[in-house]
């Protein structure tokens, strides 16, 4: 198995390992986003091996309860870029941070020219498709 097949296995592995962890039209509360790499996990450990439920939210959903905008900052290419950082939406620099992990999983070098041309062509393609999908 090559090296980019290899990856694609684990993507949608984890994918699916993701889409598993939710319950089916999982989708956050707040926003109804369903992207599985957006959504977080609404259980959480409490005291003496109980658990605590939460109402299932996104990640830029429960970032703004928090206080913060809901908008981060994205390196193309990895750290250190070689280009100014671009803002985007919390939720999908979440995706787009993830899908980064194809390329180190390849062996490229963070703050390569390869690393940076995937990243703005990922950031194309997952923005196209966030704005005309609806997430
Ligand atoms: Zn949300």
């Amino acid at each position: 198995m090559n090296a980019l097949s290899s990856t694609r296995v684990h993507m949608a592995l984890d994918w699916n390992r993701r889409l598993m962890r939710q319950p089916p039209g999982a989708a956050c509360t707040r926003c109804e986003i369903r992207n599985p790499f957006a959504l977080v996990l609404p259980m959480r450990p409490g005291k003496g091996g109980s658990v605590k439920k939460r109402p299932l939210v996104c990640y830029k959903c429960r970032i703004q309860l928090l206080g913060r905008s809901g908008w981060e900052l994205h390196h193309l290419g990895g750290r250190p870029s070689p280009v100014a950082p671009v803002l985007i939406d919390a939720n999908l620099h979440r995706v787009l941070t993830y899908l980064q992990l194809g390329w180190r999983r390849e062996g490229i070098a963070p703050g390569s020219t390869e690393a940076t041309v995937r990243d703005v062509v990922a950031l194309v393609l997952v923005s196209l498709q966030w704005l005309t999908e609806g997430k």
